[in-house]
Order: structure tokens, then sequence, then C-alpha cells
């Protein structure tokens, strides 16, 4: 309401991923990046970033550093990437404090049971997240017993909100997205932007790759 995005995860955020803008603002996809390349970046900032794109992993994430967004999208189980989408709907949908919907996260995840079975194991809705707050989600079961199931946590996939032109959310992934997935360097992790419909996949060190198109990502393996 005639404030700036205050949101840590549209806002914040953006001095360390300051160098992904001149990708996204290409697609002109993402209404806000014009306004932070004026007002933020340098062009030292920027091909700063260029150089740092091409960069291999440097820590971390070893098992994922020779991967391509489309090959881990190729990993992930055809009822996981269900789940996902039906995480995209829900996290557009209304909740008890969302009253509109596309203003909270939602999660999932997925591995294998004992018997080497998938599991998926949705997760309870993230909170509405007000002007002022970070949206997030803590991938809290929303079926404990089928969470228990789980003897591997194989994918991690959230969902950042839609939001509006008042209050708009960065679609990739947060600072804080990138750091806890240094707790499960074993595992694909991806964010869905549920406004630029995109995924997002990352490590515990940075974005892998650029995203690819949510309709690419639920085709069969390519
Ligand atoms: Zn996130």
């Amino acid at each position: 309401m005639g404030q700036p995005p205050d949101d840590p995860e549209s806002f914040a955020d953006l001095n360390g991923h300051m160098f992904w803008a001149p990708f996204l603002g290409s697609s002109g996809e993402i209404g806000n990046i014009s306004f932070l390349i004026a007002s933020g970046a340098g062009p030292s900032e920027l091909s700063a970033g260029l150089n740092y794109f091409g960069n291999a992993d440097p820590q971390g994430g070893q098992a994922q550093s020779t991967q391509t967004p489309q090959s881990l999208a190729n990993q992930v189980p055809p009822e996981m990437k269900a789940a996902i989408m039906d995480a995209l709907n829900a996290s557009n949908a209304p909740t008890d404090d969302d009253k509109k919907g596309g203003f909270h996260e939602e999660s999932v995840k997925s591995g294998k049971d004992a018997s080497g079975n998938v599991v998926v194991s949705p997760s309870v809705p993230g909170p509405y997240a007000p002007p002022g707050t970070d949206p997030h989600t803590g991938f809290k079961p929303a079926d404990p017993k089928k969470d228990e199931k789980l003897v591997t946590v194989d994918v991690f996939a959230h969902i950042h909100p839609k939001g509006n032109a008042d209050r708009p959310f960065n679609q990739f992934p947060s600072k804080k997205d990138i750091a806890g997935a240094k707790d499960s360097p074993s595992a694909i992790n991806l964010v869905v932007g549920a406004k630029d419909k995109k995924v997002y996949f990352f490590n515990g060190s940075d974005q892998i790759g650029n995203p690819i198109k949510l309709k690419d990502f639920m085709r069969g393996p390519q």
C-alpha cells in the first residue's frame, strides 16, 4: 500500500541475487526487476554477476555440480511433480489466514520408504505473509504418519507466492533458501514461482543454471 516491497524474500535478498537481474529482466516477466537494475546494481555489479554465473559450484553440492536443471527435473518422480502442482494451486488458493490466496508459501517433499517406494509428503500451508514479513514454510508435515515413512528425502520443493502488483514476491530462491539447502546436500532442492511459473533448482551454494518453464518441468524426461 504505497510503500516499496519490504518483504525479505522479495527485497532484502536482492543484494545477494542481483546477478540474476540481467537474466530475469530479459524475460520481461518480473515486473520489479527493471526498477531494481535502475536503482541498485551498477554496471560493475552486473558484469561481476555475469562472471559469477559461469563459475562452477565452489563448495558443497558436488553430487549436483554437473547437473543441469533439466537433468534434475528428470529425476523428480511423476508423483512428486503432481504434488508440486497441487502445492502451486494451494499457494494461489485461500487458507485460514491468507483470505484471498497468493500470499503464502506451500511446500512438499518426496523420498523413499524402507521398501524403496516413492513417498510424497505435503506440508501444512505456510502462514499468510503480511507486508513487512517474510513468507516462509517450515516443511511441517500435513500427515506426520506418512512423513514418518520417509527413509530418505530426495526432493524438497516449495512455492514462492504469486502476490500482486502492490505486493510482489521474488520468484527465485532466496539467500535463506540457498543457505537451508546446505542441510540436504544430496537432495534436489527447487522452488516454483507461482507468478512466473518457472522452476528454479538450487543447492547449498547457489542457484543451478537458469530456471525452466513449469510446463517443461512437468513433461516426462527429456
Ligand atoms: Zn523460498
